[in-house]
């Protein structure tokens, strides 16, 4: 057991989410699909839903499981290659061939032509991703299939298409200048609809590490942006650049144009949508304020999915990848407070013992949808294909994934700033 799950169990009110101190097998047991799955993807049959995983599995100490991922990994050695996400709970991470971000785990399994499935530890969006950029003969495999992100479920293809009619009908489709009256912006972290959506449109997607240059991408190529799903990142990212905060009128799908006037839609640089990450939303300026008196000299780095009064209030935002090399570039004996997800900030306190590392947050709150990887559901998945049977396989509508490539290879060709 980790430390943040022996936390979990040992005192759960002290967790953002009591829940969490549930056995595995009782999260999400509604029928369907889980959170931040796609509308077009193919769902596998049969489903398995975490109530279901086979006894065998839910009964099996933790030392089987481990034993099991290891032995299925040696037999299927390079026709496999195992993906987790820098969020990902410990126990499953040990298992990894790569850990990184979202997009540095989609690259990853590209350095890997040989894997027949690609495992991918991470959250159904990241899964989504992988299977558009990998060859069709490749399997993408999400252990649980419940494992979704809340932030991508905020901006569904419907919302999306209705706020986009809306926009058009309001703002006409060009400039008198030539350019698009509004192109549209996705996180990564949202399904391959909407990846797909902003192919089909004129758009991008980004990542928190090339948000800036994709924004200049795309002022290059219209008069506003409609950025979805996260309003911080775009919230900050705009705001960096120097793009005043009454430019950036937000958008609410659940009312008409957005609960926004006309006016304030026309005189938009960055109309942002409701959403948000469940976990970075917590971080909060009087968390940073107590660190500050705690430690006088500690440094803050948060990340950009924080609201904007945490970022501003920090010595340094920036991506997960941007987070790590910060504390990489730090000297034994520094203090620094992280906000982001807990799992990766106590990996980085252990990777760095010389350093006092901790999270802003002093409530345990791990990504709850990502914590739905269990070793159990890693074991079932491996004995499968140990089988010859592909299990949880995700699977990308072939028009969907046509069209989301095109936003993708944009984004690919946007770098980050340095
Ligand atoms: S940390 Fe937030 S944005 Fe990332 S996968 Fe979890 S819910 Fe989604």
């Amino acid at each position: 057991m980790t430390s943040v799950q022996q936390s979990i169990a040992l005192a759960p009110q002290s967790s953002c989410d009591a829940d969490l101190a549930a056995g595995p097998w009782v999260f999400d047991l509604s029928p369907g699909y889980g959170p931040g799955a796609s509308e077009a993807d193919v769902l596998p049959d049969p489903v398995v839903r975490p109530g279901q995983l086979p006894e065998a599995y839910q009964q099996m100490d933790e030392a089987e499981l481990h034993r099991r991922i290891r032995a299925a990994k040696q037999t299927l050695g390079d026709r496999l290659v195992v993906l987790g996400h820098f969020y990902q709970r410990d126990e499953v991470v040990q298992h990894a061939d790569f850990v990184g971000d979202s997009f540095q785990l989609a690259n990853a399994a590209l350095t890997r032509p040989d894997a027949e499935a690609i495992v991918f530890c991470g959250v159904h969006f990241m899964a989504e991703t992988a299977d558009i950029l990998s060859r069709p003969d490749q399997h993408v495999v999400l252990p649980n299939l419940a494992a979704g992100c809340s932030m991508a479920d905020m901006a569904d293809e419907d919302s999306v298409e209705t706020a986009w009619e809306e926009l058009l009908d309001v703002l006409g489709e060009t400039e008198p200048d030539g350019r698009a009256s509004v192109v549209p912006v996705t996180y990564m972290n949202s399904s391959a609809a909407l990846k797909a959506f902003c192919g089909r449109n004129g758009g991008i997607v980004c990542t928190s590490s090339n948000a800036a240059t994709v924004l200049e991408w795309a002022f290059q190529r219209g008069r506003r942006v409609l950025f979805f799903p996260d309003q911080h990142l775009g919230r900050n990212t705009a705001k960096a650049m120097g793009i005043g905060l009454d430019a950036m009128p937000m958008w609410d799908p659940r009312r008409p144009l957005g609960g926004n006037t006309e006016e304030a839609l026309r005189s938009a640089s960055v109309i942002l949508w409701h959403g948000f990450c469940s976990v970075h939303r917590r971080f909060s300026v009087a968390q940073i304020e107590q660190a500050r008196a705690q430690h006088a000299s500690v440094k803050v780095v948060v990340h950009p999915e924080c609201p904007m009064p945490v970022v501003d209030a920090a010595d340094a935002a920036g991506s997960t990848d941007f987070i790590r090399k910060y504390v990489a570039a730090s000297q034994p004996g520094d203090v620094i407070a992280i906000g982001t997800e807990v799992n990766l900030v106590n990996r980085l306190a252990a990777e760095h013992p010389d350093r006092t590392i901790f999270c802003l947050d002093p409530v345990i709150c791990p990504c709850s949808t990502m914590y739905r990887i269990h070793p159990g559901y890693l074991a079932w998945v491996l004995d499968g294909l140990v089988e010859g049977e592909v299990r949880n396989e995700i699977v990308v509508d072939a028009a969907v994934a046509a069209d989301a490539r095109v936003a993708l290879e944009r984004m690919l060709a946007a770098l980050p700033k340095s």
